[in-house]
């Protein structure tokens, strides 16, 4: 499908990161259009985190994830932006004019003056359990995500996992799971300090050198599960209401790997003006690369403005360097 409009920006992902500057971008009065492959927008936090509490943002002492979103979204919405959902970006093309105009998997074509790329580590999947029988308790009880806490309340909660999901999902379900047991095949976890520290410090019973290597159950629900130790060889079964997995993600470029952009280690290496190496293209948040980055959510949300406004001097030289403040902006004066 042709989509004929030619849009001042066009941000790719609808990430918290993408969500802020879609609002920054209708302040500087452009106009915009967000891309997003998942039905969604929220990126990794609606995603892997919905029911954490995110303590790490400025003036919010604590916030859920969905939350979160719930908020930079109808933030996102102050100036009506155009959204576009289930289109993964692939390929770009640059015009006689000047402009660019975005392909999608589907075919779709998206023109633009300009584009910010907000698209996280790429798009989202799970690594999923190495185990044959796996698949038939998917959508029982074999998950790889909590999006309900009470879901798992007086249970038996089994976490398979060794990083930051794994250990917050210790965290999260520990006060209310009747027992929480984590099982990991390496000696230690690699997430965050403090994290791992509250877990050491709870009712969480872990188990380090062992994974899932079986499960047993009647193909609707598994009632058992089979642990082998890594050093021994040692297999025991153990009695399980629920079986949480976070073995890592899946997360994937596509095309964007190929448009020509200097990149290290797959992310997107930007000046401090979030400018890339190919003009009238930006980027912010968690693709982006740059010395002493601040991977987090408030290190991007200072990252989409920066970007913007960079994109607004690209399309007109002539324009201030930043938006007014949001407090001036015609649209919040009290009259
Ligand atoms: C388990 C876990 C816990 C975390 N906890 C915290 C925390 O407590 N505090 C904190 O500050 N940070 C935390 N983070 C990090 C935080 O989630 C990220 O920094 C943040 O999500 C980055 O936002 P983003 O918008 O840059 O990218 P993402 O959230 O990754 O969003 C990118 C979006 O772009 C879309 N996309 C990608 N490629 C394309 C394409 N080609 N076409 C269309 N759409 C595309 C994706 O589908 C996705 O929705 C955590 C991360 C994880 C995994």
């Amino acid at each position: 499908m042709e989509n004929k409009d030619l849009y001042d920006v066009t941000i790719i992902g609808g990430g918290p990161i993408g969500l802020f500057t879609a609002f920054y971008s209708g302040m500087r009065e452009l106009k915009t259009k967000v891309i997003e492959y998942l039905p969604q927008v929220g990126g990794k936090v609606t995603y892997f985190y919905p029911e954490k509490i995110l303590r790490d943002i400025g003036a919010i002492p604590g916030i859920s994830g969905a939350d979160l979103i719930k908020q930079l979204s109808e933030q996102a919405q102050t100036f009506d932006p155009t959204m576009v959902f289930e289109e993964r970006v692939n390929d770009l093309k640059r015009e006689d004019d000047g402009t660019y105009t975005l392909i999608s998997h589907n075919g779709n074509r998206h023109h633009t003056r300009s584009v910010i790329l907000a698209i996280g580590h790429g798009t989202l999947g799970v690594k999923k359990l190495p185990i044959e029988e796996a698949l038939q308790y998917e959508g029982g009880n074999l998950h790889y995500s909590v999006d309900r806490l009470e879901y798992f309340s007086g249970k038996h909660v089994l976490i398979s996992g060794g990083g930051d999901s794994a250990v917050d999902w210790a965290n999260m379900l520990e006060p209310l799971a009747k027992k929480v047991m984590i099982v990991h095949r390496r000696e230690a976890f690699s997430c965050h300090e403090n994290s791992v520290t509250e877990m050491t410090n709870s009712s969480t019973k872990i188990r380090c050198l062992c994974y899932v290597s079986g499960l047993i159950g009647d193909g609707n629900r598994i009632e058992k599960v089979r642990l082998t130790h890594v050093d021994t060889g040692k297999i025991e079964e153990l009695e399980i209401d629920e079986l949480l997995v976070n073995h890592g993600f899946d997360l994937d470029l596509g095309g964007i790997k190929e448009w020509g952009l200097n990149m290290i280690d797959g992310k997107v290496v930007t000046d401090g003006k979030m400018e890339t190496s190919i003009p009238g293209i930006f980027a912010a948040g968690d693709i982006v690369t740059y010395p002493n980055r601040l991977s987090l959510i408030a290190g991007g949300l200072a990252e989409g403005p920066k970007a913007l406004n960079s994109a607004k001097a690209y399309l007109d030289p002539e324009a201030e360097a930043m938006a007014m403040y949001s407090t001036h902006h015609k649209d919040f004066v009290e009259v």
